[in-house]
């Protein structure tokens, strides 16, 4: 090989990648699109369209030239000399040697199916129907085992870690089941104590209904006071909440509304801010398609939903700030709340059947629960039919809660259906990530509780911008963690932050 195609090597890799982002960007808009806006008869023709597009897509990471490529870069001392160009080998690489250990007919297959399979999940936990949702599950699981399998290709991991690593490059569940053990004994003492207490707070602080276009407006009027840029994005509403950062200059979030409780739709778009201002703040602009450009992993970008959610939407200053101006947006339904009331009402423990209207303290033994029982379901230890009694005893020995139908138990979550197996784990992982950057960040901004009280959100973000979002994919999640807060990843921080607000709200010491 020459020096000169060597060296043009790097270019046309990057230049291909660019190109295959634009169908994987137009896939993400009909995604969005699938969500927000299109009518239930177009469920077949969308189908079609997303598995022509994951073909695509698929296609070119594979292509023969890739690997050629990729393999020049890596031989390239020039290349490997960026920091920048050796980071994008690195995951490029880690990308293509994934998508070739998967055919292509899997490939088409598990797109098809899942797309087909949404719908069927959708009609099932509207009629509360199991078993005509379970021949739907049985095929996802088998062929997310085949893709386990073809991605494990011949590493130590099992078919699950090979899953779980699309989603949390890096993780294990060994590793994974360390971490949330030692969560899960400090956390169920403490909501068992929480329920014992003789003081509860007040949870409700509404007076009538506000009106779905009031509400937009002040979610919207809060978006942008943290940082969110709507030249670059948008909000609008869905069934469940979501974040897609398209591309640059398009980052797209949704909420939901109920009138009766502004608050749930308000800290849902917290959250979906927390996701918006990450792909916002991720370095798109001059690296579009190029991994540097990319989040880290899942667990990351949950934890940015996350702090904004809660370590700022859930504390007492962001209350102290918002009570004013929720009263001069709503008026009379909100007449009697204060700071105090509503910092109470946010921050309720109580065990729910539903995952995402679960507190911050419940929410992650929902996550085990269903961490275990993919788990389980994935090596066959569990079988489909068995997984709605497997289910409920989970949730009467863990949450106290009897599941009164499958709607609200195992039909509850969509990821299943989407072939996301080893997503879930995700989500705590993300409450436990936010919880150590907060302390992180209190340390260096020791004044951020009088800024947020001041509605002054631009430390944060600066921090956040300093030390996740402008990273992009350059690190691992666990080197991320270590190099923002000196410390490896535990639970320790959640536990001290959750007990250092839940336990006075509760009146206990
Ligand atoms: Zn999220």
């Amino acid at each position: 090989m020459s020096e000169p195609i060597r060296s043009g090597a790097y270019a046309s890799l990057l230049a291909h990648l660019r190109e295959t982002y634009l169908f994987a960007t137009s896939a993400s808009v009909l995604g969005w699109d699938q969500e927000t806006t299109m009518p239930p008869g177009g469920a077949q023709l969308r189908a079609e369209q997303l598995a022509a597009l994951s073909t695509l897509v698929h296609e070119r990471h594979v292509s023969p030239e890739v690997g050629e490529w990729i393999a020049w870069c890596e031989a390239d001392p020039v290349v490997q000399g960026d920091p920048t160009a050796a980071v994008n080998v690195r995951e490029i690489r880690r990308e293509y040697d994934r998508q070739v250990r998967l055919p292509g007919s899997l490939v088409r297959e598990l797109a098809q199916t899942t797309a087909l399979a949404q719908q069927a999940w959708r009609d099932a936990r509207e009629r509360n129907d199991f078993d005509a949702f379970a021949p739907w599950l049985e095929k996802v699981f088998a062929l997310g085992r085949a893709q386990g399998e073809c991605l494990r290709g011949d590493s130590a991991g099992t078919p699950y870690d090979a899953l779980l690593d699309v989603y949390e490059p890096g993780a294990r569940a060994a590793d994974l089941e360390k971490v949330f053990g030692e969560l899960r004994a400090e956390l169920a003492p403490l909501i068992a104590e929480l329920s014992a207490s003789g003081r509860q707070p007040d949870g409700g602080v509404q007076r009538g209904s506000i009106p779905v276009a009031q509400q937009a407006a002040f979610n919207r009027f809060v978006a942008e006071r943290i940082g969110f840029d709507f030249n670059a994005g948008r909000l609008d509403t869905s069934a469940h909440p979501f974040c897609e950062g398209i591309g640059p200059g398009d980052t797209r979030m949704t909420t939901r509304y109920r009138e009766e409780n502004f608050a749930d739709s308000l800290s849902s778009m917290m959250h979906e801010v927390g996701h918006g201002l990450y792909e916002q703040g991720l370095p798109k602009a001059e690296n579009f398609g190029a991994p540097i450009a990319q989040a880290a992993t899942l667990g990351i970008h949950e934890s940015q939903s996350r702090l904004w959610e809660n370590m700022v939407g859930r504390s007492r200053p962001f209350w102290e700030w918002a009570v004013p101006e929720l009263r001069r947006a709503f008026g009379a339904p909100v007449a009697e709340a204060t700071p105090s009331v509503l910092y109470g009402a946010v921050n309720l423990v109580r065990p729910n059947l539903i995952r995402v209207d679960s507190d911050e303290a419940t929410y992650n033994l929902h996550i085990m629960l269903r961490f275990d029982i993919e788990r389980a379901m994935l090596a066959g230890d569990l079988r489909i039919a068995d997984l709605p009694g497997s289910w409920n005893e989970r949730m009467r020995q863990d949450l106290r809660l009897e599941v009164p139908d499958d709607r609200r138990g195992c039909l509850q979550d969509i990821h299943w259906s989407m072939g996301a197996i080893g997503y879930f784990p995700t989500y705590t992982l993300g409450n436990l990530f936010a919880a150590q950057l907060w302390e992180a960040l209190s340390g260096d901004v020791p004044d951020v509780e009088d800024r947020i009280a001041r509605g002054d959100f631009s430390a944060i973000l600066e921090w956040l911008r300093a030390n996740i979002h402008r990273q992009g994919r350059r690190y691992s999640a666990a080197e991320l963690c270590q190099r923002a807060t000196g410390a490896e990843l535990s639970a320790a921080p959640f536990m001290r932050y959750l007990r250092g607000k839940l336990r006075p709200l509760y009146g206990m010491p």
